[in-house]
């Protein structure tokens, strides 16, 4: 099994609605990141600890931030993650492997929708937030 250790993240960003993506390497963490829109605002503090990434997001939809401790394991399994406002179920970011992410922001940035139905959370709300 080859890991690859290369990811990419997707946030939309609370203050101007444009998307930001980032590269993040999950066995290169070793100080805190904040990745920062063009309009100046930290959309998102990742951090770690053994087990997990920790994503600190400020969010589009509720103008919160929100923690979202996210498994190691899940980021190295799946191909695409997505975190949700656990409010108002909004999503709000999306995470994985750099060539998913590249695909899906080339193909679906301006029609969330289609980009719902394509990863397949459209009809599944339960598993919209991660915990
Ligand atoms: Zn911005
Ligand atoms: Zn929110």
């Amino acid at each position: 099994m080859i890991l690859n250790a290369s990811n990419k993240i997707a946030v939309k960003c609370s203050e101007c609605g444009k998307y930001n993506v980032s590269d993040f390497n999950m066995f290169n963490l070793k100080v805190n990141n904040t990745i920062r829109c063009n309009c100046n605002k930290d959309i998102v503090l990742i951090g770690f600890n053994a087990t997990d990434i920790i994503l600190k997001i400020s969010c589009i939809a509720c103008d919160n931030y929100h923690i979202y401790n996210i498994k190691r394991k899940d980021i190295l399994e799946k191909n695409i993650n997505i975190v949700a406002c656990p409010d108002s179920g909004m999503e709000i970011a999306f995470f994985g492997k750099t060539p998913y992410i590249d695909d899906i922001i080339e193909k679906y940035m301006n029609d969330m929708l289609n980009l719902l139905k394509f990863i397949g959370v459209v009809e599944d709300k339960s598993k919209r937030v991660l915990k």
